[in-house]
C-alpha cells in the first residue's frame, strides 16, 4: 500500500516512527499508509526550512510574486486533480472540493499582490534634518498546523502569506487527509519556489509537540477544534513564540418575523448540511424569533428530504459522508441523546440508509432545544441543526454572545435598522446579513471571537502580513557639521 511522503527540503522522504491508515470515508477502506515523524523527522524539516531562510528573504519582491502568479495558474489547471484528492480522503463531494481551492485561491492572489502589501512607511523631518521609515522584516520559520476539514484552503490561508513575507514554512496537515499538502507542495515546487521553503512533515501530537518546542520555530499558525487550539496558544506562548490558534464554533443564525423565509429556509438547509456540516462556518443552530419556527422548520424539512446523500465521486451527491467512524458514532450519539434533553427530533439522520461500509449519516433537524442541553452547547461538527425558539431580538442576540464561541455568525431579516443594531452588538468574528456562512473575500481576514480563537490577530490577507512580519523603524540623519556637537540630553525632536 502507498505510504504518502514527508517532503523536506525538496525531497519526498519515506520515513515513520508508527504509521496510521488513511481511509476512503465513502468505502470505509484504507487506501494508503502514512508514516508518523518522529521528532527526528521533524527536527529535518525545521532545519532544512532554517537554511533555505537566508537565501529566500534576499529573494526580490518581483521574484517572489512571480511565484504566486505561476502558482495560481498550476491551481486552476490542476482543480479537477487536487480535487478528487480532496474526495477521496476527505469524503466531501467533487463541486465542493473544487469551491475550497477556489477560496483557497483567493490567497494566493493576495500574495501575489505582495509588493502592494509590504510597503512600509516614510516620514520624512521628523526633526531638523531627520527622516524615519519602517520596514516589514519576515519572522522566520512558521509552523503551520492545520485540521481536516479543508486539507486545500487552510494551508493556504497561511503557507501563501508566510511564504510571501519571506518566511519559510514546516506544514504539519491533519493525518486524516495529507495528501493535498503534498500536492501543494509539488505545485509550489512546479511554480518555482526553492526547495526547503514550504516543508511538509506528517504526524500527531509529537511532532506539533516539536514544532512549539523548537527554538528555530518563530511563529505558530494554527487551526482546529477549541481544546487543541487553547493547548497550541499557550506551549507556544510559553515558548516566546507568536501564534495565532484558530479552534471550533456553533454559528448562530437568528431569523427575524419578517425575514423572507424561502431564502432563510435555503441558506439554512445549505449552511447546515453542506460538506455534512464539517465547516467551522456551518451553521449548526437556527434562533427562530417571535413565532417564526413552526413555519420555518416545516420549511426546512421539506429540503431535507430532496438531498441526495452519496459517495462524492458521484455528480449527484450533493452531501458527502463524515471524515471518520467515530466522527459519524460520535454525531449520532448526539441525535438519540437529543429527546432525553427535552427536545424534538424533527428528522433523525440515524434513519438513512446506506448501502457500504462508509461513514455516512443522514441528515438530523432537532427543534425545541434547550440552551443548556449537549445538542446546544457542543460543537457537534455533523449535519445536525439545532432550533431554539425565543420570543425577541433581545433575547436571541443574548444567546448568541452568552455562548463559548463567537466564530461566524448570522441574521435573516428585511429590516435594516435591525441588522445594523445586530451588526453593533453580536460578539462574533464574522457576520452575516442574509449570508449564512460569510467567510471573508481574501482581502480581508478571517478569525473568530472568545473561545474559536486565541492569539490577536486574525489568519489571510491583512492581519496575516502583520502576523508573518516583524517591523523595524529606522531613524535616518546624515552629516550635516551645522548641526553637529555633544549633547549628552535625550535625544528630542526640534
Ligand atoms: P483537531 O484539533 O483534532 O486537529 C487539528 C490539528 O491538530 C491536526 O493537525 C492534528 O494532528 C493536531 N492535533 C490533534 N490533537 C493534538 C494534540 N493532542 N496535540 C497537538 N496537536 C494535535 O481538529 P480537526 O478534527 O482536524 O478539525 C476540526 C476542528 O477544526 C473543528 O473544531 C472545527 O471547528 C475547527 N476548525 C476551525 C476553523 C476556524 O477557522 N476557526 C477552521 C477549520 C476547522
Amino acid at each position: 500500500m502507498a505510504r504518502i511522503p514527508h517532503v523536506i527540503g525538496g525531497e519526498k522522504i519515506d520515513a515513520a516512527e508508527r504509521t496510521q491508515p488513511v481511509f476512503n470515508p465513502a468505502t470505509g477502506e484504507q487506501q494508503h499508509e502514512l508514516g508518523i515523524a518522529s521528532v527526528q523527522t521533524v527536527e529535518q524539516a525545521v532545519a532544512a526550512a532554517k537554511a533555505a531562510l537566508p537565501k529566500w528573504r534576499k529573494t526580490s519582491l518581483t521574484k517572489r510574486a512571480d511565484v504566486f502568479f505561476n502558482l495560481r495558474q498550476l491551481l486552476k489547471q490542476r482543480t479537477p486533480e487536487l480535487a478528487a484528492i480532496v474526495t477521496s480522503e476527505h469524503g466531501k463531494v467533487l463541486s465542493d472540493a473544487a469551491g475550497e481551492i477556489a477560496r483557497g485561491l483567493e490567497n494566493v492572489e493576495f500574495a501575489s499582490g505582495l509588493l502592494h502589501v509590504l510597503k512600509g512607511e516614510r516620514d520624512e523631518q521628523v526633526s531638523t534634518g531627520v527622516d524615519v521609515h519602517s520596514i516589514k522584516q519576515p519572522v522566520g520559520v512558521v509552523a503551520a498546523i492545520t485540521p481536516f476539514n479543508f486539507p486545500v484552503m487552510v494551508p493556504l490561508w497561511m503557507i501563501a502569506s508566510a511564504i510571501a513575507c519571506g518566511n519559510t514554512v514546516v506544514l504539519k496537515p491533519s493525518e486524516r487527509d495529507p495528501s493535498a499538502s503534498v500536492f501543494i507542495a509539488d505545485l509550489f515546487r512546479e511554480a518555482g519556489l526553492p526547495d526547503g521553503v514550504l516543508n511538509v512533515v506528517h504526524g500527531d501530537k509529537v511532532a506539533v509537540d516539536t514544532l512549539l518546542d523548537s527554538p528555530d520555530v518563530k511563529a505558530v499558525s494554527f487551526v482546529g477544534s477549541t481544546p487543541i487550539a487553547k493547548y497550541i496558544y499557550e506551549r507556544a506562548a510559553a515558548n516566546g513564540k507568536r501564534v495565532q490558534a484558530l479552534g471550533g464554533a456553533k454559528n448562530h443564525m437568528l431569523v427575524m418575523p419578517d425575514a423572507d423565509l424561502n431564502m432563510t429556509a435555503d441558506a439554512a438547509v445549505s449552511a447546515a448540511y453542506g460538506s455534512a456540516g464539517e465547516r467551522c462556518m456551518a451553521v449548526s443552530v437556527v434562533v427562530a424569533v417571535g413565532g417564526v419556527g413552526d413555519e420555518l422548520v416545516a420549511k426546512i424539512a421539506e429540503r431535507m428530504e430532496k438531498l441526495t446523500i452519496g459517495d462524492g465521486t458521484d455528480p449527484a451527491s450533493e452531501m458527502g459522508p463524515l471524515i471518520t467512524r467515530e466522527a459519524k458514532e460520535r454525531v449520532e450519539s448526539y441525535v438519540a441523546g437529543a429527546a432525553d434533553e427535552g427536545a424534538t427530533v424533527v428528522v433523525d439522520g440515524r434513519e438513512a440508509q446506506f448501502e457500504g461500509d462508509g461513514f455516512f449519516t443522514g441528515v438530523s433537524l432537532i427543534d425545541h432545544v434547550k440552551t443548556d442541553s449537549k445538542v446546544y452547547r457542543d460543537e457537534i461538527f455533523g449535519p445536525v441543526l439545532a432550533v431554539v425558539r425565543v420570543d425577541t431580538y433581545e433575547e436571541g442576540l443574548q444567546l448568541i454572545n452568552d455562548h463559548q464561541f463567537g466564530n461566524g455568525t448570522a441574521i435573516f431579516t428585511r429590516d435594516g435598522g435591525v441588522a445594523r443594531q445586530f451588526e453593533f452588538e453580536v460578539e462574533a468574528g464574522m457576520v452575516g446579513i442574509n449570508v449564512p456562512i460569510p467567510v471573508p473575500v481574501g482581502s480581508f481576514s478571517f478569525g473568530g471571537w472568545k473561545d474559536s480563537l486565541f492569539g490577536d490577530s486574525h489568519i489571510y490577507g491583512p492581519e496575516s502580513v502583520h502576523f508573518y512580519t516583524r517591523s523595524k523603524v529606522v531613524t535616518t540623519r546624515w552629516p550635516n557639521p551645522d548641526q553637529s556637537k555633544v549633547d549628552l540630553g535625550f535625544p528630542s525632536n526640534s
